[in-house]
């Protein structure tokens, strides 16, 4: 007989070795669980009959994720009546459980509440109460925390919270570990869908790639692949007369109604940046990004990225892994050093305008200059760029100066334009979610009185139940909403953010005598690099700049 055995029956152990296996039952007795899901009253609004298996199938998978995380149980089954309509005779899985129960075939019953298992306020009283203490077996629901093992849960049970906020908790954590389990298994719950998709109308959670948006996404990769800097590319798209993702969005009718000036429909530097490093686009789920800490403290932060839910492969990739890898690389640029350590000020900067390949550095006397890496194998491959560091050097420095001026000029004014925009925009959001907030309570509140109507048999038990199923689907429709506002917000204090740094880092550089890699690095994408045109004898140098 194997371990396992030994401990699920425990009477055959005991009649093999009393003192050891004995020890052992009483350190290690397992329990038997039976899962019972059903279909609530609230389910009854429900449109189709899709929406019904969903919420059998969360229920399935909640109840059986928290069975297994108790290393000591073990699931005997999972019962399932799927017609919530059905009076206790006609719900077949329910009296089976009972049967369980009864017979001692079962140690635990586990219901994601009390009102899953039974409305009926008698047989509560009945069965959860008198019978399964009486047949030693265990009630619980998950989340309403009914658990008869509990001493004085039995009062509990009986007034049902009514004197606290069960009802009203019990609402909020089945949205979060509802939308939890969700994201756990890469369904997306966002309203809108990413920049590039759309929501498929026939699965619901699942994207699909929107013919218009993606071939956007990809321009946007290869135009980056092929050495185009990101403020570079949203010029690009600016000038084709493509909108931006949020505008494109409102056009579409599928977003939020973003005052429609001129900047605010236009790409940007991080718009490109953001694009460019997210998973999704490689047929990743990511989600929970930002996430509230609790929902009593309705605070939304971000979260580390391994609290992110990252799922593989759920949808179908708008970027083929080839090019992503290759725009990773370039993102997370790869410098070799010098010897000794040092990386060169242009290492990784310079490509040879002819083969497009990234220039090398080599020493002569003791100068450095930079040369085509192709022409250096075979002279026949390339005509060949070559040039000295430090003539390369007093070129960049010259633009930049000449840049800083020109740059802080135009953009100081695009830039208080950009900032009103955000704080106008940031001061709005903040006042829908205050009204928000403020409609919860009332909400929360307004459930809170039909409770106290009901215990005080003011309404019965069916107005009870129609009238609070429709205040929870109008909060719970409010709450969803409350969150994706405090996204937005989110988003919006990062784009002030981005501004300002991207200002700041301008400033630093003003009157600059000395070209450093750190500079290089922050206001370069690349630089191309020619021959010298035999007649007017100059070198061309096309500088890609960040800004
Ligand atoms: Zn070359």
């Amino acid at each position: 007989m194997n371990e396992t055995n030994t401990l699920k029956n425990p009477y055959t152990a005991i009649s093999n070795n009393k003192i050891e296996e004995i020890k052992t039952v009483a350190e290690k007795k397992r329990y038997r669980v039976a899962i019972y899901c059903r279909l609530s009253q609230e389910d009854r609004n429900k449109k189709n009959k899709e929406d019904e298996s969903e919420s059998i199938k969360n229920q399935k998978i909640m109840l059986t994720e928290y069975a297994n995380s108790n290393e000591d149980w073990d699931i005997v089954g999972t019962f399932v009546d799927e017609d919530w309509a059905g009076m206790n005779q006609d719900r077949p899985n329910y009296n089976k459980v009972l049967e369980l129960a009864e017979r001692g075939e079962v140690d635990i019953v586990l219901c994601k509440s009390l009102n899953r298992f039974t409305r009926d306020s008698i047989v509560v009283e009945q069965y959860v109460l008198e019978k399964f203490k009486e047949w030693n077996v265990r009630f619980i629901g998950l989340v309403d925390n009914t658990d008869t093992a509990l001493k004085g849960n039995r009062k509990s049970i009986q007034i049902n919270g009514l004197t606290n906020q069960w009802y009203i908790e019990d609402m909020s954590d089945s949205i979060k570990s509802a939308l939890d389990i969700k994201r756990n298994k890469g369904e997306y719950i966002g309203s809108v869908p990413l920049y590039g998709y759309l929501k498929d109308p026939n699965k619901k959670g699942h994207l699909i790639i929107d013919p218009v948006a993606s071939k956007v996404v990809k321009q946007i990769f290869s135009l980056y692949n092929q050495g185009m800097g990101k403020t570079s590319i949203a010029r690009e798209l600016n000038n084709q007369g493509i909108p931006n993702p949020t505008e494109y969005k409102r056009q579409q009718g599928i977003a939020y109604k973003t005052p429609p000036n001129k900047l605010g429909t236009q790409w940007k530097y991080f718009s490109i940046s953001d694009i460019l490093g997210n998973e999704m686009y490689k047929g990743n789920m990511v989600q929970g990004k930002y996430g509230s800490v609790s929902f009593r403290t309705k605070k939304n932060k971000p979260r580390p990225k391994d609290k992110w839910f990252i799922v593989e492969g759920t949808h179908e990739a708008i970027i083929d892994i080839d090019l992503w890898n290759s725009v990773q690389s370039k993102r997370n640029n790869n410098y070799k050093p010098y010897k000794g350590g040092k990386i060169g000020v242009f290492a990784q900067k310079c490509k040879c305008e002819y083969c497009g390949y990234t220039m090398k550095s080599c020493k002569s006397h003791n100068d450095r200059y930079l040369r085509c890496p192709t022409r250096q194998v075979n002279k026949s491959d390339c005509i060949g760029s070559f040039i000295s560091e430090e003539r390369l050097k007093k070129t960049v420095l010259r633009e930049l100066n000449l840049l800083i001026k020109q740059y802080l000029n135009v953009e100081q004014l695009e830039e208080s334009i950009i900032l009103k925009r955000v704080r106008s925009e940031k001061e709005q959001l903040q006042e829908e979610i205050s009204q928000y907030e403020g409609n919860i309570n009332k909400y929360s509140k307004a459930l809170k009185d039909l409770f106290m109507q009901k215990v005080n048999g003011h309404i019965t038990e069916e107005e009870f139940i129609s009238l609070s199923t429709e205040l929870r689907k109008d909060k719970e429709t409010i709450e969803q909403q409350l969150i994706q506002k405090k996204d937005k917000l989110l988003e919006l204090s990062n784009e002030q953010e981005t501004i300002k740094s991207k200002k700041e880092l301008l400033k630093q550089y003003i009157n600059v005598t000395e070209l450093s890699r750190e500079m290089v690095d922050n206001l370069i994408e690349y630089i191309e690099v020619g021959q010298k045109d035999p007649k007017t004898h100059k070198k061309t140098i096309k500088i890609h700049w960040k800004i």
